[in-house]
């Protein structure tokens, strides 16, 4: 029998696959979580930026992640975190905390980077999106940081020439040294650290011509700042965008000692909440996700509902 938190993703799924950041789909989302929340004994609220709450007493303790979707998006990516903490927050009836469902993640994060004030801890239910999990056979994964990113357009400036009457020798082919860039990008990172060229761009792109210019877009992620200052340098590029490493809270190690501990490479709403604590779920299927086929099992879903209710009963004891 599939789960209540299950039936609800699909319910939300139902709405609508693309739920884009303050669309009438993503509204729709935030009204049916809106009733849930009543169900639940929290008093619903909005705040300037839209984010939705459900609130009891003070509510110094928040739970939650978003509801908006990427236009190919599976059913668990955000809605698994309110969903979550709606089911924690109902199994707690006598604690004083909200329930959060942030605006527009996927396009920002554009919600949780308004909130009008902080609370004492955050923490965020997220499915892995990865494979990580599954490998190690193990359902739930404590977070400890959330990589930092560094990205530019690195330019290479060659010579354009004939392909057939310019020696080996003569040329300044601006391809070939950015093939030599894209080894580099692959061969810096160490530990948790990744870096990748997802782009590239080649002038002026004949058959017949030695490549003048080519651009190639570069992301490179590490776990702390340190690290990524190290990645940066190893590969040798100046970044135009950088998004600093968020150290994450232990309110989920608290309650999971022996669970694995990993690195998010991916951004999360608990990227710019502060005092934030996230955990991952397995993802099945290969870790796929931004895709229908994204999955977590009813049974690990519950399991991390159990450890959201424990860590939220523990910061929340009277
Ligand atoms: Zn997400």
């Amino acid at each position: 029998m599939p789960s209540r938190a299950i039936e609800r993703l699909e319910q939300i799924y139902a709405i609508a696959q693309h739920r884009a950041g303050y669309s009438a789909e993503e509204d729709a989302a935030h009204e049916l979580a809106a009733g849930w929340m009543r169900e639940a004994g929290l008093e619903v609220s909005r705040d300037a930026a839209g984010n939705l709450f459900g609130k009891r007493g003070a509510a110094r303790v928040w739970a939650g992640s978003h509801l908006d979707s990427v236009p190919t998006a599976g059913r668990f990516d955000g809605a698994l975190g309110v969903v979550a903490a709606i089911e924690a927050a109902g199994r707690l009836p006598d604690r004083e905390l909200a329930v959060v469902a942030f605006r527009a993640e996927e396009t920002g994060p554009m919600g949780s980077k308004r909130i009008e004030e902080t609370p004492d801890a955050y923490l965020e239910v997220h499915i892995e999106q990865g494979p990580v999990l599954a490998g190690l056979g193990e359902p739930l994964g404590v977070v400890t940081s959330i990589a930092g990113q560094a990205r530019a357009a690195v330019v290479f400036e060659g010579r354009a020439d004939h392909a057939g009457t310019t020696p080996m020798d003569a040329r300044e082919d601006a391809l070939v040294a950015a093939a030599e860039f894209i080894l580099r990008v692959r061969a810096a990172p160490v530990g948790a650290a990744v870096a990748t060229v997802g782009a590239i761009e080649v002038e002026p792109g004949a058959v017949n011509v030695v490549p003048a210019r080519v651009t190639v877009a570069v992301d490179a992620r590490a776990p702390t700042e340190e690290e990524l200052d190290a990645l940066v340098e190893a590969i040798g590029f100046e970044p135009a965008v950088r998004n600093r490493a968020a150290q994450m809270g232990d309110a989920f190690a608290a309650v999971l000692p022996d669970a694995p501990r990993l690195v998010s490479g991916a951004g999360h709403d608990a990227m710019v909440v502060p005092n934030a604590s996230l955990l991952f779920v397995r993802s099945l299927n290969g870790g796929v996700s931004h895709h229908p086929d994204e999955l977590s099992s009813a049974e690990d879903v519950e399991l991390a509902v159990d450890a959201l209710t424990a860590a939220l009963a523990r910061l929340t004891a009277p």
